[in-house]
């Protein structure tokens, strides 16, 4: 028989998500082993984003996303300066184009109240003109705690800590299948080194696999996994000098998102993510999809030269809701009573701002689970529904996407 190994925690995904669960749970002082199947961390959705560390203006009120993304911002900026990581604190402008747009703006700058941002202020055309001279807008929205950052600098200071603290990460280590057994996870590895590990605690934070490291535990009960589906979003690149020195949304139309301008620490400019509904992974950039990002680049930067875009790359977002559904959806975050099994924690749909949010939802979950090891959900914070097949945040949906 197959020598077994016996652990105390494993994460399960190796993203900025699972990094920031190992490196909370390694400080706590539980012995973490992160098991991450490809070969680098970070590789999948990690690297795929638009590395901006959001405010948390647009989410509903008391949602997941709301409440661990305005958490998430400060410790995230708190961390980048005591651990110099390179990210810059650019602010960002949601630009109204004509007055119809206004009562959003309005609105907007109530939602962000209502989630504890209160930075925020509405400035008029004349203020517009002075702060960013080639954005065209009869307002805007300033939010001065949007900010961007290096996402790899960033995972690698967490795998770092992880290390200081006595856990590992070990690449090239897919988890294939596993078994709830009593009070114990059993997982069967594959890759290069195929092995059989039995834990005190899963965290399973495997992005756009959750669902199917969930699917291949026998005993989890399949009620309580979410519904998938993914939304994929393309960028394309900007070969011209960026037309802003601050992050540009515009109000989103009917239906749909706004094509916005994010720029990287380089100060190069690139807009999107849009939204296209997949039903299988894959990151080609179609460069068709140009035609719509011009026409909704030109609402708020006229001067946007002909064929100045190139495709750029794409990243795909786990979704718990479906495009029939509205498309919204909050982070789904299952603790031991949710999930039914005290050793066996399940995160589904982080997607934007996860980025943001990963150290909140680190301490987050290493809150669930000391309190798990009391029989009892996280007492401060977020209120979660245990009366639900999931802890889904009856909240309605975001306003729409960042
Ligand atoms: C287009 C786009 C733009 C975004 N922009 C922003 C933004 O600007 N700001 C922001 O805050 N957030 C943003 N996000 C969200 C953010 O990128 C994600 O929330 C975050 O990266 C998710 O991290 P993760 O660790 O959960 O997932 P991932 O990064 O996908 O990591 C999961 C890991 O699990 C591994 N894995 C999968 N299956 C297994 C298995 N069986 N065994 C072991 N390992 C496995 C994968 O290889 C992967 O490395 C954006 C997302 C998208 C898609």
């Amino acid at each position: 028989m197959a020598e077994v190994l016996a652990l105390d925690c494993i994460v399960v995904g190796g993203g900025v998500v699972g990094l920031a669960i190992a490196r909370e749970l390694a400080i706590s002082g539980r012995e973490v082993v992160l098991l991450e199947a490809g070969d680098v961390i970070g590789g999948v959705t990690s690297s795929r984003n638009s590395e901006v560390i959001h405010a948390g203006l647009y989410y509903a009120t008391g949602s997941l996303k709301a409440r661990l993304c305005v958490d998430g911002n400060r410790k995230l900026y708190a961390y980048c300066r005591d651990r110099h990581i390179p990210h810059r604190n650019c602010g960002k402008l949601v630009v109204a184009s004509d007055a119809s747009e206004l009562v959003y703006l309005d609105h907007l700058l109530q939602q962000a109240k209502a989630n504890a941002v209160h930075d925020c202020r509405l400035i008029d055309r004349d203020e517009l003109a002075r702060l960013e001279p080639k954005i065209q807008g009869v307002a805007a929205l300033v939010s001065p705690s949007t900010g961007i950052i290096d996402s790899h600098r960033l995972m690698e200071a967490f795998h770092a800590d992880i290390e200081a603290h006595g856990g590992t990460v070990v690449l090239n280590a897919p988890v294939l299948a596993g078994q709830l057994v009593d009070d114990e996870v059993h997982l069967s590895i594959g890759g290069r080194d195929p092995v059989e590990v039995v834990a005190n605690l899963v965290v399973n934070a495997a992005g756009l696999e959750a669902w199917t490291v969930s699917q291949a535990i026998d005993g989890l009960d399949a009620a309580t996994i979410p519904e998938r589906h993914y939304a994929r979003g393309c960028y394309f690149s900007l070969s011209a000098p960026a037309p802003a020195t601050r992050l540009i949304y515009p109000v989103p139309e009917k239906g749909g998102l706004g094509v916005h301008l994010t720029l990287d620490l380089g100060g190069q400019a690139r807009f999107g993510p849009d939204v296209e509904w997949i039903d299988e992974i894959g990151y080609d950039v179609d460069p068709a999809r140009a035609d719509r990002f011009y026409a909704a680049i030109r609402k708020y930067w006229p001067q946007l030269p002909d064929r100045a875009l190139q495709p750029a790359y794409a990243g795909i977002r786990p979704k718990v809701v479906g495009l029939a559904a509205g498309g919204g959806g909050d982070f789904v975050i299952q603790g031991p009573a949710t999930t039914g099994h005290p050793g066996y924690v399940a995160l589904y749909g982080i997607e934007s701002p996860g980025l943001t949010a990963s150290m909140a939802i680190g301490e987050w979950v290493a809150q669930l689970t000391r309190e798990a090891a009391r029989e009892a959900e996280p007492q401060s914070g977020i209120k979660l529904d245990k009366g639900s097949s999931c802890n889904c945040m009856k909240a309605e949906a975001p306003m729409f996407e960042p």
